[in-house]
C-alpha cells in the first residue's frame, strides 16, 4: 500500500490537475506556520486549505512562489490574497454546509475555491474580464461544481440569487455597498475592508433588517473598482 501523509486526506489529483507531493509539504508548512500558529483554529476551515491546490491558482512563474506568507501578484494590478488573510476572513463568517455565499472580487479564485469546501454554493463576480476568464478556468479544471461565477461590478451584488447566508469582499470599499447589505439574509454576515490605503476589516452581521458593524482587524487590499474606473 502507498505510504499515506498523515495529516492530508486529499487525492493527488483534482480534476484535470495534478497535485505533487512538494506542494503537499508546502501547503502542510504553510497551515502550520502561517494559519495555525496564528491563531486559526476551526478544524473545517483547516481542512479546506489542505484540500485547496493553490499553486494552480498563480501564474506560472511563481508556482514556487504560491505558498510564500504574501500576497503575490495576478496581474492587472491585483493580487491573490496572503494565506492568513484568506483564511482569517474564512473563519470570521462561521460558514455552514448548507449556507449560499457571495464573494466580490474573484480574481485568482483562491478564495472562491476555499469557500466552495465549505458551502452549498459559492456566487463569485469579478469586475476584470481577463481575471474572470481565468479564474473560471481553473475553478473548472479543478472540477469544482459548486461554484458559479459572473464578470461585473460586485457593487451590486447578485440579485438573481439573494438573500445570501454570508457575503466576502476581497477589494477595499469607501463603505458597504447598499445592494450587499440589502442581499444579506437576517442573520448573515458580511466582511468587508472598508477605506483608503490601509484598510479595517469590517463585519457585519444583519440584526432586525439592520447591519451591526465591528471592526476586526487592519488590512490591505486592492482597491474596490467601479465600472467608470475598470482595471
Ligand atoms: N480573493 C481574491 C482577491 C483578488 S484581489 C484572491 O485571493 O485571488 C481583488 C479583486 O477584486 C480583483 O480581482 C479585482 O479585479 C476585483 N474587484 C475590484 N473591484 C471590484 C468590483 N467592483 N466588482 C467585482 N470585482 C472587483
Amino acid at each position: 500500500m502507498a505510504e499515506q501523509h498523515p495529516h492530508v486526506s486529499i487525492n493527488m489529483s483534482r480534476g484535470q490537475l495534478k497535485d505533487s507531493v512538494e506542494c503537499l509539504k508546502q501547503r502542510e508548512e504553510m497551515i502550520e506556520r502561517q494559519l495555525i500558529r496564528r491563531g486559526i483554529k476551526d478544524p473545517k476551515v483547516l481542512n479546506a486549505f489542505h484540500r485547496v491546490p493553490r499553486q494552480f491558482f498563480v501564474d506560472p512563474p511563481l508556482v514556487s512562489r504560491a505558498y510564500e506568507d504574501q500576497p503575490l501578484a495576478i496581474g492587472f494590478g491585483q493580487t491573490i490574497s496572503q494565506p492568513f488573510i484568506v483564511a482569517f476572513m474564512t473563519e470570521q463568517l462561521g460558514l455552514n454546509a448548507e449556507d449560499q455565499v457571495l464573494e466580490i472580487g474573484t480574481g485568482s479564485g483562491y478564495q472562491t475555491a476555499i469557500l466552495s469546501e465549505l458551502v452549498k454554493a459559492v456566487y463569485s463576480v469579478e469586475i476584470n474580464e481577463s481575471l474572470y476568464v481565468r479564474a473560471r478556468g481553473r475553478l473548472n479544471a479543478l472540477g469544482y461544481q459548486n461554484v458559479f461565477l459572473k464578470c461585473g461590478d460586485g457593487s451590486h451584488g447578485w440579485q438573481e440569487h439573494a438573500p445570501f447566508r454570508c457575503i466576502i469582499v476581497t477589494a477595499g470599499a469607501p463603505s458597504i455597498p447598499r445592494a450587499l447589505s440589502d442581499q444579506l439574509s437576517e442573520g448573515g454576515k458580511l466582511i468587508i475592508p472598508i477605506g483608503e490605503g490601509d484598510q479595517d476589516l469590517v463585519v457585519g452581521v444583519k440584526t432586525r433588517g439592520v447591519l451591526v458593524t465591528k471592526q476586526v482587524m487592519r488590512v490591505r487590499f486592492v482597491p474596490f473598482l467601479s465600472k467608470s474606473q475598470p482595471a
